[in-house]
């Protein structure tokens, strides 16, 4: 069963084997055209990411953070309003909201999804009440892939005024009961970095919304506030396009996205079915369907684990060692009032497996084996 090849975490080069006359013709057509900013790839692509998702507008933009950063300047987030995240995230999460002036405020997580607790926001929310911020919006994070509550968050959102900016930049093309994420928040953001589900060859992301006047005002801000020209500013905005021969790249990427997503499934099953009894494997709720950016285990004594791993050749990672309210930068900021104790226990527990579209029946089979030996030793 042992599987001569290096297992690999992420696998782009075996997908780079498989488009590359696809990508390396689509590269040629922008060289011919010329075209490098906002040309016509730009709008294709993001008429087919709108199309994919069932979201009626997308703004493409230069990365998953700045996606996050131009839907908050866009919500008109500013000094003195709460922004509230999870804490058991990546750090872009609550930098965007930091940046605009607002306050980000630490939520904890749930202990089976991973994604943010109603709970704990609904006190954190009363908190930022106390301390005279306005609460005004929540940033749920689909972690590892899995869509958040959307339906729980949609009525503490309706009960507290909060509108959803979902950080999907792990998740795009997940759905809960067949509908698509995307569709989810007021507005959702993705991220195309490159071992991402869907990633281009450099930066680049996307925010989905459903809303014209926010599209519109999305796609002034990317482009220093144009109004209805190139040198009409109407208000401040940043340079955060994305480029038209990432677009062209994703253009040719997103064709065999869905096929893509069922082998990372496939991968997926093979690992809930023999790993299940042995350690914590991840736990989707009926009628969720990941798209498992990452395939995350719990184990005990996690070094010792890695350290096993990486004898027997299994490359691992652990997203993430440290929650953000414990971070140096992040520390002083407001955290839930009943603590941020699952998020810490999971930073300690997590380990994610090797997980990607082209992982063969013999390499997950060698990374099942050495898992259930360590694990079991
Ligand atoms: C990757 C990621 C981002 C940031 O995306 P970039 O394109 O790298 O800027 C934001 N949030 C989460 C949860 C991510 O995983």
């Amino acid at each position: 069963m042992d599987s001569p090849e290096p297992i690999h975490f992420v696998d782009l080069a075996a997908q780079q084997r498989r488009l590359r006359v696809r990508i390396a013709d689509a590269i040629e057509r922008v060289l011919e055209h010329g075209h490098f900013i906002m040309g016509p790839e730009v709008l294709a692509l993001e008429e087919r990411l709108a199309r994919f998702c069932g979201a009626r507008y997308a703004v493409s933009c230069s990365s998953g953070s700045d996606a996050l950063l131009l839907t908050l300047m866009a919500l008109g987030i500013h000094r003195g309003d709460a922004v509230f995240v999870p804490t058991f995230t990546f750090a872009a999460t609550a930098e965007a909201a930091a940046l605009t002036g607002a306050t980000p405020i630490f939520v904890d997580v749930h202990p089976d999804t991973y994604n943010i607790s109603t709970t704990s926001l609904i006190s954190a929310v009363e908190l930022a009440k106390s301390l005279g911020l306005r609460p005004r919006v929540v940033v749920p994070v689909d972690l590892f892939g899995q869509p958040a509550n959307y339906e729980a968050l949609r009525a503490v959102a309706e009960a507290s005024q909060l509108q959803i900016v979902a950080d999907a930049a792990q998740s795009f093309g997940a759905t809960i009961n067949g509908r698509m994420v995307g569709t989810f928040g007021d507005a959702t953001v993705t991220s195309f970095f490159p071992t991402k589900p869907l990633g281009c060859y450099g930066d680049g992301g996307a925010v989905f919304t459903d809303d014209p006047e926010l599209a519109s005002v999305l796609r002034s801000l990317r482009m220093h506030g144009q109004g209805s020209n190139k040198y009409d500013n109407v208000r401040i905005g940043v340079n955060a396009r994305l480029d038209t021969l990432q677009a062209a790249i994703l253009l040719a990427k997103l064709e065999i996205l869905q096929w893509e997503l069922e082998q990372r499934r496939t991968v997926a099953a093979g690992y809930d079915a023999a790993l299940q009894t042995t350690c914590s494997t991840p736990r989707q709720p009926s009628g969720y369907n990941s798209v498992w950016a990452q395939y995350t285990i719990q184990v005990e004594e996690r070094d010792r684990v890695v350290n096993s791993l990486t004898q027997r050749g299994i490359p691992t990672a652990v997203y993430y060692p440290r929650p953000l309210h414990l971070q140096p930068a992040y520390m002083s900021l407001p955290q839930a009032p009943d603590g941020l104790h699952v998020s810490e226990r999971l930073s300690q527990r997590v380990l994610s497996l090797p997980m990607h579209p082209y992982l063969s029946r013999a390499a997950q089979a060698k990374v099942i084996g050495a898992v259930i030996a360590t694990v079991t030793s």
